[in-house]
Protein backbone atom coordinates (compact mmCIF):
# COMPACT_ATOMS: atom_id res chain seq x y z
CA UNK A 1 0.00 0.00 0.00
CA UNK A 2 0.98 3.63 -0.18
CA UNK A 3 3.29 5.25 2.46
CA UNK A 4 2.94 8.26 3.86
CA UNK A 5 6.16 9.53 6.06
CA UNK A 6 5.49 12.87 8.76
CA UNK A 7 8.81 14.49 9.04
CA UNK A 8 9.45 17.78 10.85
CA UNK A 9 11.35 18.64 13.74
CA UNK A 10 10.97 17.44 17.33
CA UNK A 11 7.83 18.92 19.40
CA UNK A 12 5.51 20.57 16.78
CA UNK A 13 3.28 17.65 17.29
CA UNK A 14 4.04 15.43 14.80
CA UNK A 15 2.76 11.67 17.07
CA UNK A 16 -0.57 13.80 18.06
CA UNK A 17 -0.90 13.90 14.01
CA UNK A 18 -0.02 11.03 13.59
CA UNK A 19 -2.66 9.24 16.17
CA UNK A 20 -4.96 11.23 14.52
CA UNK A 21 -4.53 9.93 11.33
CA UNK A 22 -4.33 5.81 12.39
CA UNK A 23 -7.11 6.87 14.94
CA UNK A 24 -9.80 4.73 13.33
CA UNK A 25 -7.79 1.33 13.49
CA UNK A 26 -6.27 1.92 16.16
CA UNK A 27 -8.58 0.04 18.61
CA UNK A 28 -9.18 -2.75 16.34
CA UNK A 29 -5.10 -3.13 15.46
CA UNK A 30 -5.30 -3.15 19.92
CA UNK A 31 -7.58 -5.77 20.34
CA UNK A 32 -6.78 -8.50 18.23
CA UNK A 33 -3.05 -8.64 18.24
CA UNK A 34 -2.37 -8.77 21.56
CA UNK A 35 0.53 -6.50 20.99
CA UNK A 36 1.52 -3.00 22.07
CA UNK A 37 0.67 -0.45 19.41
CA UNK A 38 3.32 0.61 17.79
CA UNK A 39 3.69 4.60 18.30
CA UNK A 40 5.71 4.97 14.97
CA UNK A 41 3.33 2.92 12.37
CA UNK A 42 0.36 2.43 11.83
CA UNK A 43 -2.68 1.54 9.11
CA UNK A 44 -5.46 3.80 7.92
CA UNK A 45 -8.12 4.50 5.62
CA UNK A 46 -9.53 7.43 4.00
CA UNK A 47 -11.97 7.83 1.18
CA UNK A 48 -11.63 4.36 0.45
CA UNK A 49 -7.90 4.27 0.17
CA UNK A 50 -5.88 2.27 2.56
CA UNK A 51 -2.30 3.28 3.27
CA UNK A 52 0.53 3.32 5.98
CA UNK A 53 1.47 6.01 8.24
CA UNK A 54 5.03 6.39 9.42
CA UNK A 55 6.06 8.90 12.12
CA UNK A 56 9.65 9.71 11.48
CA UNK A 57 10.05 11.31 14.54
CA UNK A 58 8.86 8.92 16.76
CA UNK A 59 11.99 7.11 16.53
CA UNK A 60 14.28 9.18 18.15
CA UNK A 61 14.70 8.85 21.90
CA UNK A 62 14.96 11.97 23.38
CA UNK A 63 13.57 14.73 21.38
CA UNK A 64 14.79 17.46 22.77
CA UNK A 65 18.01 16.86 21.79
CA UNK A 66 18.24 15.80 18.63
CA UNK A 67 20.52 17.33 16.21
CA UNK A 68 20.21 18.83 12.90
CA UNK A 69 21.96 16.33 11.10
CA UNK A 70 19.75 13.53 12.34
CA UNK A 71 16.68 15.12 11.23
CA UNK A 72 18.55 15.94 7.72
CA UNK A 73 19.03 12.07 8.08
CA UNK A 74 15.09 11.32 8.53
CA UNK A 75 14.21 13.45 5.91
CA UNK A 76 15.91 12.45 3.61
CA UNK A 77 15.11 8.52 4.37
CA UNK A 78 11.44 9.53 4.30
CA UNK A 79 12.28 11.08 0.76
CA UNK A 80 13.74 7.65 -0.65
CA UNK A 81 10.88 4.92 1.46
CA UNK A 82 7.76 6.91 1.36
CA UNK A 83 4.91 7.84 -1.14
CA UNK A 84 3.75 11.11 0.45
CA UNK A 85 5.43 13.45 2.77
CA UNK A 86 3.72 15.32 5.08
CA UNK A 87 5.84 17.79 6.64
CA UNK A 88 4.57 19.22 10.52
CA UNK A 89 5.23 22.82 11.24
CA UNK A 90 3.90 24.82 14.58
CA UNK A 91 2.31 28.37 14.13
CA UNK A 92 3.43 28.93 17.96
CA UNK A 93 6.98 29.06 16.95
CA UNK A 94 7.22 30.60 13.75
CA UNK A 95 9.42 29.60 11.19
CA UNK A 96 12.68 27.74 12.50
CA UNK A 97 16.03 27.65 11.02
CA UNK A 98 15.32 23.51 11.68
CA UNK A 99 12.00 24.05 9.56
CA UNK A 100 14.02 26.03 7.00
CA UNK A 101 16.70 23.16 6.71
CA UNK A 102 13.97 20.69 6.44
CA UNK A 103 12.04 22.81 3.95
CA UNK A 104 15.10 22.86 1.65
CA UNK A 105 15.65 19.29 1.39
CA UNK A 106 12.17 19.03 0.31
CA UNK A 107 11.70 21.45 -2.01
CA UNK A 108 13.83 18.97 -4.11
CA UNK A 109 12.17 16.06 -3.09
CA UNK A 110 10.59 14.60 -5.95
CA UNK A 111 7.85 13.19 -3.67
CA UNK A 112 4.55 15.19 -3.03
CA UNK A 113 5.06 16.99 0.12
CA UNK A 114 2.26 18.73 2.03
CA UNK A 115 2.76 21.36 4.79
CA UNK A 116 0.86 21.39 7.71
CA UNK A 117 0.43 23.85 10.15
CA UNK A 118 -0.40 22.74 13.54
CA UNK A 119 -2.04 24.16 16.32
CA UNK A 120 -3.98 26.74 13.85
CA UNK A 121 -7.34 26.64 16.56
CA UNK A 122 -8.42 30.09 16.73
CA UNK A 123 -8.65 33.02 14.16
CA UNK A 124 -5.30 34.99 15.31
CA UNK A 125 -3.42 32.19 13.87
CA UNK A 126 -4.99 31.60 11.16
CA UNK A 127 -3.16 35.20 10.33
CA UNK A 128 -0.12 33.78 11.65
CA UNK A 129 0.29 30.51 9.09
CA UNK A 130 0.86 32.71 6.19
CA UNK A 131 4.08 33.08 7.55
CA UNK A 132 5.11 29.84 6.01
CA UNK A 133 4.13 30.15 2.97
CA UNK A 134 7.49 31.46 3.30
CA UNK A 135 9.01 28.22 3.17
CA UNK A 136 8.07 27.59 -0.57
CA UNK A 137 6.26 24.35 -0.49
CA UNK A 138 2.93 25.75 -2.11
CA UNK A 139 -0.34 25.65 0.02
CA UNK A 140 -1.16 25.22 3.52
CA UNK A 141 -3.00 22.74 5.63
CA UNK A 142 -3.92 24.49 8.39
CA UNK A 143 -4.94 22.17 11.14
CA UNK A 144 -4.71 21.08 14.59
CA UNK A 145 -3.71 18.00 15.14
CA UNK A 146 -5.03 17.96 18.58
CA UNK A 147 -8.84 18.54 17.67
CA UNK A 148 -8.79 17.56 14.37
CA UNK A 149 -9.84 20.47 12.52
CA UNK A 150 -8.44 20.91 9.24
CA UNK A 151 -7.17 17.17 9.09
CA UNK A 152 -9.82 15.40 6.55
CA UNK A 153 -8.85 18.11 4.14
CA UNK A 154 -5.27 17.35 4.43
CA UNK A 155 -6.08 13.61 4.20
CA UNK A 156 -8.12 14.66 1.39
CA UNK A 157 -5.21 16.23 -0.66
CA UNK A 158 -2.85 13.71 0.70
CA UNK A 159 -4.67 10.10 -0.38
CA UNK A 160 -5.22 12.27 -4.35
CA UNK A 161 -1.56 12.30 -4.33
CA UNK A 162 -1.17 7.93 -4.48
CA UNK A 163 0.63 6.42 -7.12
CA UNK A 164 0.23 3.24 -6.10
CA UNK A 165 -3.51 2.16 -6.49
CA UNK A 166 -2.83 -1.91 -7.88
CA UNK A 167 -0.95 -4.32 -6.09
CA UNK A 168 1.78 -5.91 -8.34
CA UNK A 169 0.07 -8.29 -10.51
CA UNK A 170 0.71 -12.00 -9.41
CA UNK A 171 -0.45 -15.26 -9.50
CA UNK A 172 -2.76 -16.08 -7.17
CA UNK A 173 -1.79 -19.17 -4.91
CA UNK A 174 2.14 -18.94 -5.35
CA UNK A 175 3.32 -18.05 -2.04
CA UNK A 176 5.26 -14.53 -1.48
CA UNK A 177 7.63 -14.54 1.04
CA UNK A 178 9.88 -11.23 2.34
CA UNK A 179 13.82 -11.65 3.57
CA UNK A 180 14.08 -8.79 6.18
CA UNK A 181 16.00 -7.66 9.30
CA UNK A 182 18.84 -4.75 9.72
CA UNK A 183 21.71 -4.09 7.62
CA UNK A 184 24.19 -6.42 6.97
CA UNK A 185 22.10 -9.59 8.77
CA UNK A 186 23.21 -11.60 5.46
CA UNK A 187 19.98 -10.84 3.64
CA UNK A 188 21.67 -10.45 0.44
CA UNK A 189 23.88 -13.34 0.64
CA UNK A 190 20.69 -15.59 1.45
CA UNK A 191 19.16 -14.67 -1.06
CA UNK A 192 22.10 -15.35 -3.29
CA UNK A 193 22.59 -18.80 -1.74
CA UNK A 194 18.72 -19.56 -2.30
CA UNK A 195 18.61 -18.30 -5.71
CA UNK A 196 22.03 -19.23 -6.83
CA UNK A 197 22.07 -15.62 -8.63
CA UNK A 198 24.45 -13.08 -8.05
CA UNK A 199 22.38 -9.74 -6.91
CA UNK A 200 22.96 -7.10 -9.30
CA UNK A 201 23.80 -3.98 -6.36
CA UNK A 202 23.19 -1.17 -7.95
CA UNK A 203 23.09 2.70 -5.78
CA UNK A 204 19.54 4.39 -5.84
CA UNK A 205 19.12 7.71 -6.82
CA UNK A 206 17.30 9.39 -4.35
CA UNK A 207 14.25 9.92 -4.66
CA UNK A 208 13.31 7.24 -7.48
CA UNK A 209 9.85 5.68 -7.38
CA UNK A 210 10.50 1.67 -6.41
CA UNK A 211 7.88 -1.23 -5.46
CA UNK A 212 8.30 -3.98 -4.03
CA UNK A 213 8.95 -6.51 -7.24
CA UNK A 214 7.85 -9.71 -7.12
CA UNK A 215 10.49 -12.22 -8.55
CA UNK A 216 9.04 -15.79 -9.37
CA UNK A 217 11.22 -18.99 -8.62
CA UNK A 218 10.51 -22.49 -9.30
CA UNK A 219 13.38 -24.02 -6.97
CA UNK A 220 14.17 -27.71 -5.84
CA UNK A 221 10.62 -28.29 -6.78
CA UNK A 222 8.55 -25.30 -4.67
CA UNK A 223 7.56 -22.66 -6.55
CA UNK A 224 7.48 -18.97 -4.68
CA UNK A 225 7.90 -15.38 -5.00
CA UNK A 226 10.32 -13.22 -3.06
CA UNK A 227 9.20 -10.03 -2.78
CA UNK A 228 12.54 -8.14 -3.79
CA UNK A 229 12.78 -5.36 -1.29
CA UNK A 230 14.05 -1.75 -1.36
CA UNK A 231 16.63 -2.50 1.51
CA UNK A 232 18.31 -5.38 -0.28
CA UNK A 233 19.73 -3.00 -2.59
CA UNK A 234 23.02 -0.85 -0.94
CA UNK A 235 22.53 2.85 -0.39
CA UNK A 236 25.80 3.29 1.62
CA UNK A 237 25.78 3.47 5.12
CA UNK A 238 24.50 7.15 5.91
CA UNK A 239 21.02 6.44 7.48
CA UNK A 240 22.05 2.65 8.92
CA UNK A 241 22.64 3.82 12.05
CA UNK A 242 19.09 5.48 12.28
CA UNK A 243 17.15 3.44 14.74
CA UNK A 244 14.14 3.48 12.32
CA UNK A 245 15.89 2.20 9.02
CA UNK A 246 15.26 -1.04 8.94
CA UNK A 247 11.42 -0.46 9.87
CA UNK A 248 11.17 2.18 6.99
CA UNK A 249 12.57 -0.25 4.70
CA UNK A 250 10.95 -3.31 6.09
CA UNK A 251 7.23 -1.83 5.69
CA UNK A 252 6.42 -2.45 2.03
CA UNK A 253 8.15 -5.84 1.67
CA UNK A 254 6.34 -7.11 4.77
CA UNK A 255 2.97 -5.73 3.50
CA UNK A 256 3.49 -7.00 0.00
CA UNK A 257 4.50 -10.43 1.69
CA UNK A 258 2.58 -13.80 2.97
CA UNK A 259 5.22 -14.94 4.88
CA UNK A 260 8.12 -13.08 6.11
CA UNK A 261 11.99 -14.50 7.05
CA UNK A 262 13.18 -12.56 9.57
CA UNK A 263 16.89 -12.62 9.37
CA UNK A 264 18.77 -12.30 12.98
CA UNK A 265 22.49 -12.03 13.49
CA UNK A 266 23.51 -14.81 15.76
CA UNK A 267 26.69 -13.14 16.33
CA UNK A 268 24.87 -10.18 17.68
CA UNK A 269 21.76 -11.55 19.37
CA UNK A 270 18.41 -10.19 19.62
CA UNK A 271 18.62 -6.54 19.07
CA UNK A 272 15.67 -3.81 19.37
CA UNK A 273 15.74 -3.48 15.77
CA UNK A 274 15.16 -6.92 14.99
CA UNK A 275 12.04 -6.88 17.78
CA UNK A 276 10.35 -3.85 15.94
CA UNK A 277 10.79 -6.17 12.73
CA UNK A 278 8.98 -8.35 13.79
CA UNK A 279 6.54 -6.03 15.54
CA UNK A 280 5.80 -4.78 12.38
CA UNK A 281 5.38 -8.76 11.01
CA UNK A 282 2.63 -9.15 13.53
CA UNK A 283 0.75 -6.32 13.07
CA UNK A 284 0.37 -7.13 9.63
CA UNK A 285 -0.83 -10.28 10.34
CA UNK A 286 1.62 -12.05 8.40
CA UNK A 287 3.36 -15.26 8.72
CA UNK A 288 7.16 -15.72 10.42
CA UNK A 289 10.37 -17.69 10.38
CA UNK A 290 12.46 -16.98 12.33
CA UNK A 291 16.40 -17.35 11.06
CA UNK A 292 19.33 -16.99 13.31
CA UNK A 293 22.45 -16.38 10.39
CA UNK A 294 25.94 -16.24 10.53
CA UNK A 295 25.47 -19.43 12.78
CA UNK A 296 28.96 -20.65 11.29
CA UNK A 297 30.75 -17.77 13.22
CA UNK A 298 29.50 -19.14 16.76
CA UNK A 299 31.42 -21.21 19.22
CA UNK A 300 29.26 -23.73 19.89
CA UNK A 301 28.11 -26.12 22.90
CA UNK A 302 25.08 -28.29 23.04
CA UNK A 303 23.03 -25.25 25.37
CA UNK A 304 23.67 -23.02 22.34
CA UNK A 305 20.19 -23.25 20.56
CA UNK A 306 18.10 -23.68 23.32
CA UNK A 307 20.11 -20.60 24.69
CA UNK A 308 19.30 -18.73 21.50
CA UNK A 309 15.75 -19.58 21.35
CA UNK A 310 15.46 -18.69 25.08
CA UNK A 311 16.53 -15.38 24.41
CA UNK A 312 14.28 -14.79 20.92
CA UNK A 313 11.45 -15.99 22.83
CA UNK A 314 12.13 -13.75 25.74
CA UNK A 315 12.46 -10.84 23.04
CA UNK A 316 8.86 -12.13 21.64
CA UNK A 317 6.39 -12.86 23.75
CA UNK A 318 3.81 -13.40 23.53
CA UNK A 319 4.13 -14.63 20.10
CA UNK A 320 6.36 -17.63 20.45
CA UNK A 321 5.09 -20.28 18.49
CA UNK A 322 7.26 -19.68 15.58
CA UNK A 323 9.94 -21.67 13.60
CA UNK A 324 13.39 -20.55 13.94
CA UNK A 325 16.10 -21.55 12.25
CA UNK A 326 20.17 -21.81 12.74
CA UNK A 327 21.40 -21.62 9.56
CA UNK A 328 24.55 -19.77 7.33
CA UNK A 329 23.90 -18.19 4.08
CA UNK A 330 27.71 -18.54 4.02
CA UNK A 331 28.26 -22.15 4.17
CA UNK A 332 24.21 -22.10 3.19
CA UNK A 333 23.82 -24.75 6.04
CA UNK A 334 20.29 -25.00 6.22
CA UNK A 335 19.45 -22.85 3.82
CA UNK A 336 16.82 -24.86 2.23
CA UNK A 337 15.60 -26.08 5.38
CA UNK A 338 14.70 -21.99 6.11
CA UNK A 339 12.55 -22.21 2.93
CA UNK A 340 10.80 -25.53 3.89
CA UNK A 341 10.05 -23.73 7.10
CA UNK A 342 8.06 -20.69 4.95
CA UNK A 343 6.37 -22.93 2.68
CA UNK A 344 5.35 -24.67 5.88
CA UNK A 345 3.87 -21.51 7.75
CA UNK A 346 2.41 -20.64 4.28
CA UNK A 347 0.68 -23.33 4.39
CA UNK A 348 -0.53 -23.32 7.63
CA UNK A 349 -1.58 -20.10 7.21
CA UNK A 350 -3.94 -21.16 4.35
CA UNK A 351 -5.37 -23.73 6.30
CA UNK A 352 -9.20 -23.47 6.52
CA UNK A 353 -10.11 -25.97 10.17
CA UNK A 354 -13.57 -28.20 9.31
CA UNK A 355 -15.89 -26.55 11.57
CA UNK A 356 -17.12 -29.68 13.16
CA UNK A 357 -13.39 -30.23 14.22
CA UNK A 358 -12.67 -27.04 15.58
CA UNK A 359 -16.02 -27.64 17.99
CA UNK A 360 -15.07 -30.83 19.04
CA UNK A 361 -11.98 -29.76 20.22
CA UNK A 362 -12.82 -26.17 21.05
CA UNK A 363 -16.35 -27.01 23.11
CA UNK A 364 -14.52 -29.39 25.22
CA UNK A 365 -11.46 -27.22 26.14
CA UNK A 366 -14.05 -24.46 26.84
CA UNK A 367 -16.39 -27.13 29.11
CA UNK A 368 -12.95 -27.91 30.92
CA UNK A 369 -12.21 -24.33 31.40
CA UNK A 370 -14.81 -21.72 30.98
CA UNK A 371 -15.15 -18.31 30.95
CA UNK A 372 -15.20 -17.03 34.28
CA UNK A 373 -18.76 -15.50 35.49
CA UNK A 374 -18.57 -12.07 36.28
CA UNK A 375 -21.05 -10.15 38.40
CA UNK A 376 -22.67 -13.41 38.87
CA UNK A 377 -23.72 -13.45 35.21
CA UNK A 378 -22.90 -16.74 33.58
CA UNK A 379 -20.84 -16.51 30.68
CA UNK A 380 -21.66 -19.10 27.81
CA UNK A 381 -19.33 -19.83 24.67
CA UNK A 382 -22.12 -21.82 21.66
CA UNK A 383 -20.16 -22.06 19.23
CA UNK A 384 -16.77 -21.77 16.77
CA UNK A 385 -16.34 -20.87 13.12
CA UNK A 386 -13.32 -20.01 11.31
CA UNK A 387 -14.54 -16.75 9.69
CA UNK A 388 -13.56 -16.73 5.45
CA UNK A 389 -10.63 -14.31 5.64
CA UNK A 390 -7.05 -14.27 4.54
CA UNK A 391 -5.18 -14.66 7.78
CA UNK A 392 -6.47 -17.52 10.43
CA UNK A 393 -9.34 -15.55 12.27
CA UNK A 394 -12.09 -17.19 14.43
CA UNK A 395 -15.42 -16.05 15.80
CA UNK A 396 -16.83 -17.67 19.35
CA UNK A 397 -20.27 -17.19 19.74
CA UNK A 398 -21.43 -16.27 23.36
CA UNK A 399 -24.23 -15.04 25.25
CA UNK A 400 -21.77 -12.43 26.60
CA UNK A 401 -19.01 -12.02 24.38
CA UNK A 402 -18.29 -8.11 26.15
CA UNK A 403 -17.25 -9.84 29.18
CA UNK A 404 -14.96 -12.21 27.81
CA UNK A 405 -11.39 -10.53 28.51
CA UNK A 406 -7.80 -11.16 27.25
CA UNK A 407 -6.69 -14.14 29.56
CA UNK A 408 -9.20 -16.01 28.47
CA UNK A 409 -8.67 -14.77 24.69
CA UNK A 410 -4.87 -16.02 25.23
CA UNK A 411 -6.51 -19.46 26.53
CA UNK A 412 -8.39 -20.19 23.44
CA UNK A 413 -5.34 -19.05 21.11
CA UNK A 414 -3.51 -21.58 22.89
CA UNK A 415 -5.77 -24.09 22.60
CA UNK A 416 -6.29 -23.72 19.18
CA UNK A 417 -2.55 -23.65 18.52
CA UNK A 418 -2.11 -27.01 20.68
CA UNK A 419 -4.58 -29.15 18.75
CA UNK A 420 -3.92 -28.09 15.11
CA UNK A 421 -0.43 -26.69 13.70
CA UNK A 422 -0.24 -23.02 13.31
CA UNK A 423 3.34 -22.43 13.86
CA UNK A 424 4.05 -18.77 12.35
CA UNK A 425 0.86 -17.51 12.16
CA UNK A 426 -0.63 -14.89 13.68
CA UNK A 427 -4.11 -15.56 14.85
CA UNK A 428 -7.19 -13.46 15.06
CA UNK A 429 -10.31 -14.27 17.02
CA UNK A 430 -12.93 -12.50 17.67
CA UNK A 431 -15.86 -13.12 20.53
CA UNK A 432 -19.36 -12.28 19.43
CA UNK A 433 -23.06 -12.53 20.22
CA UNK A 434 -24.84 -15.07 19.81
P1 LIG B 1 22.39 -7.47 4.02
O1 LIG B 1 22.74 -6.05 4.26
O2 LIG B 1 21.41 -7.97 5.04
O3 LIG B 1 21.96 -7.79 2.64
O4 LIG B 1 23.73 -8.32 4.35
P2 LIG B 1 24.81 -8.97 3.34
O5 LIG B 1 24.21 -10.18 2.67
O6 LIG B 1 25.38 -7.92 2.48
O7 LIG B 1 25.88 -9.52 4.40
C1 LIG B 1 26.62 -8.64 5.23
C2 LIG B 1 27.97 -9.27 5.53
O8 LIG B 1 27.81 -10.47 6.32
C3 LIG B 1 28.73 -9.67 4.31
O9 LIG B 1 30.09 -9.40 4.54
C4 LIG B 1 28.49 -11.17 4.19
O10 LIG B 1 29.54 -11.85 3.54
C5 LIG B 1 28.40 -11.57 5.65
N1 LIG B 1 27.56 -12.75 5.87
C6 LIG B 1 26.27 -12.91 5.45
N2 LIG B 1 25.79 -14.11 5.84
C7 LIG B 1 26.78 -14.73 6.52
C8 LIG B 1 26.88 -15.99 7.20
O11 LIG B 1 25.97 -16.80 7.27
N3 LIG B 1 28.06 -16.28 7.81
C9 LIG B 1 29.10 -15.40 7.77
N4 LIG B 1 30.24 -15.78 8.39
N5 LIG B 1 29.04 -14.21 7.16
C10 LIG B 1 27.90 -13.86 6.54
Amino acid sequence: SNIVAIVGRPNVGKSTLFNRLVESRKAIVDEVSGVTRDRNYGKSTWNGKDFSVIDTGGYVTNSEDVFEEEIRKQVHLAIEEADVIIFAVDVEGGITDLDQAVASILRRAKKPVFLAVNKVDNHQRIMDSHEFYGLGLGDLYCISAMTGSGTGELLDAVVKNFTKDQEVEVEEGVPKFAVVGRPNVGKSSFINALTGVERNIVTEVAGTTRDAINTRYTKYGHDFYLVDTAGLRKKGKVHEDLEFYSVLRSVRSIEDSDVCMLLIDATRGVESQDVNIFNLMIRNKKGVVILVNKWDLIEKDNASVKKFTEQIHERIAPFVDVPIIFMSALTKQRIFKALEAAIEVYENRQQKLKTSKLNEVLLEAIERYPPPSIKGKYIKIKYVTQLPSPTPSFALFANLPQYIKEPYRRYIENQIRENFNFSGVPLQIFFRKK
